[in-house]
């Protein structure tokens, strides 16, 4: 057997680990399909004893921030991620499941994944992968029209946001009057070049900002994505209605 791989808890955020590597660390998620990895990313499996002593195998799946934007926003330090075990998530932008799926690594067996995509192509990668995972509700329909799935998706705990689309605060803001809990939080990258590539992308983040707020949107905290994505940021905010 080769060397022994140390994953530790991160040390902010609550489901979401580290893997120590000889030369560099890398973001992981428990991988809650042991065995299956679900865009070809690479499994590290742990062995170590419980609290009876007794051994204990657990399997993690390595996650890219240069892959996706939440993972991106955690190597970044953002302070809240509400993405967290037992959460309700509400993703809107699903694509083919990439970061879906470590969503519903962190939300564990006892929360749940509402991805919502509108390309039939990207949508039908997304519900093959849902097979296997049962904390995932995929609905290929658009975010734009929240009504469409209203009989699908409950109350959540946090609205997970990558559209990519020039109307994406609007399209938050009625997804969260739908679905959002009254100080429910809301995380949504903003790619300035979608929304505006004229100006630059620090007066977009603004300009965005102020439509959230316009729409009980509280933006609590913003990063940019650098070195990981250009031109991207990350609001995380709380819905005062
Ligand atoms: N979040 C994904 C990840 O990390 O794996 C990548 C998302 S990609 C940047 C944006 C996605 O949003 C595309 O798959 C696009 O089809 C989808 N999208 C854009 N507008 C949408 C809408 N109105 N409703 C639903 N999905 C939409």
């Amino acid at each position: 057997k080769g060397s022994a791989v140390v994953v530790e808890p991160h040390k902010v955020h609550a489901g979401i680990f580290v893997s120590r590597g000889k030369s560099e660390d890398s973001l992981a998620t428990l991988n809650l399909v042991p065995g299956v990895s679900v865009y070809g990313e690479k499994r590290v499996q742990t062995e170590t004893t419980d609290a009876n002593g007794a051994p204990e195998k657990k399997e993690y799946r390595v996650w890219n921030p240069y892959r996706s934007k939440l993972a991106a926003a955690v190597v970044g330090g953002i302070d809240n991620c509400k993405v967290a075990p037992g959460a309700k998530v509400l993703y809107l932008g699903a694509a083919s499941g990439t970061t879906v799926s470590h969503v519903s690594d962190i939300v564990g067996p006892t929360g749940i994944v509402y991805a919502v995509e509108f390309s039939h192509r990207s949508g039908r990668d997304l519900v093959e992968m849902s097979k296997r995972r049962p904390n995932i509700v995929p609905i290929v329909a658009d975010a734009r029209n929240p009504k469409a799935y209203r009989m699908l998706v409950g109350m959540v705990d946090c609205i997970f946001m990558d559209v990519a689309q020039p109307d994406q605060a609007r399209i938050l803001a009625i997804n969260a009057k739908q679905f959002l809990k009254a100080d429910g939080w809301f995380m949504i990258s903003i790619k300035a070049p979608c929304i505006d590539s004229t100006i630059e992308p620090a007066v977009v983040f603004a300009a965005e900002v102020e439509k959230m707020k316009a729409e009980q949107l509280r933006p609590k905290e913003q990063i940019t994505l650098e070195p990981f994505e250009r031109d991207h940021a990350v609001v995380v905010g709380v819905y005062r209605p």
